[in-house]
């Protein structure tokens, strides 16, 4: 527990939290590169980039992914994949330019994936093992990545320090979102750590205990 690092890079005006998770080997991986990609390489500096992984299809998490995948392929020599979210969000993914140009940004791009991912899917990257979990309500196709050796879990919008994510979109669901939130993250145990779309990191015994969209979930 506690081989990786964990640097956050706050992304795009929404501030959304890129993640970049490295060894000591110099090897990293990218989850959610909303934008602001300068920024991002910045804190890669030299190392070697093993996958763009994405969360969902929202611009602030996506918009900046195929920007990020030419400068490292042209820099690394060879193809780095953009993988996930769940096909579901494919509809989001092939529309971030209009999303981008409705809040008036600059720069995002839609994203094609080389693959989608689905629950069960397990990646191995930087020697870890990352678990691929579908929690929908948010985004239809909105995946979270869970590192069960290291103890932490990438949840991007869905479970953040006592709320959870928004649900007032088209193809929002607030019930299926707390409900996928029940099965697939409260499963997880206490200590776990949680790294949200914005904001700080918690823990899932924090949301468990704090978490006003889970009465049930607290010590009674
Ligand atoms: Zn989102």
């Amino acid at each position: 527990m506690g081989r990786l690092k964990y640097q956050r890079v706050p992304v795009t005006p929404f501030r959304q939290n890129c993640m970049v998770v490295s060894a000591d080997s110099g090897r990293a991986v990218v989850i959610d590169p909303g934008g602001d990609v300068g920024d991002i390489v910045s804190t890669l500096g030299g190392m070697h980039v093993e996958a763009i992984l994405l969360t969902h299809g929202h611009l602030d998490h996506a918009g900046g992914a195929d920007e990020l995948k030419e400068a490292l392929t042209a820099r690394q020599g060879e193809a780095v994949p953009i993988l996930g979210p769940d096909i579901r969000d494919a509809f989001l993914l092939g529309t971030i330019c209009d999303q981008a140009a409705a809040f008036g940004l600059q720069g995002m791009r839609n994203v094609e994936p080389d693959k989608y991912l689905e629950a069960g899917n397990r990646l191995t990257f930087l020697g870890e093992t990352f678990e691929v979990r579908h929690v929908p309500g948010h985004t239809p196709g909105h995946i979270v990545f869970v590192n069960t050796a290291e103890g932490c879990a990438f949840v991007g919008d869905t479970l953040f320090r006592q709320t959870v994510g928004r649900t007032d979109f088209a193809y929002g669901d607030a019930e299926g979102l707390v409900k996928a939130i029940r099965t697939e993250l409260f499963s997880l145990p206490d200590e776990m750590i949680i790294y949200c779309g914005h904001g700080m990191p918690t823990t899932i015994g924090e949301e468990r205990k704090h978490n006003p969209f889970f009465p049930a979930e607290a010590p009674q």
